[in-house]
């Protein structure tokens, strides 16, 4: 399988695949060796109360 080798295609946002072992950042998780889908932005936002 190909891999980025840590090169990221894109943000690192929901929904997104990041690669455990080289840590690159796609799309699509067949861009990748490791793939885990990413479920949580850098940046959550806070609840409102
Ligand atoms: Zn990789």
């Amino acid at each position: 399988m190909s891999c980025r080798k840590g090169k990221s295609k894109t943000d690192p946002k929901s929904g997104r695949y990041r690669c455990t072992d080289c840590g690159a950042v796609v799309k699509k998780k067949d861009e990748v060796c490791e793939p885990a889908k990413l479920k949580n932005p850098k940046n959550p936002k806070k609840k409102k109360q």
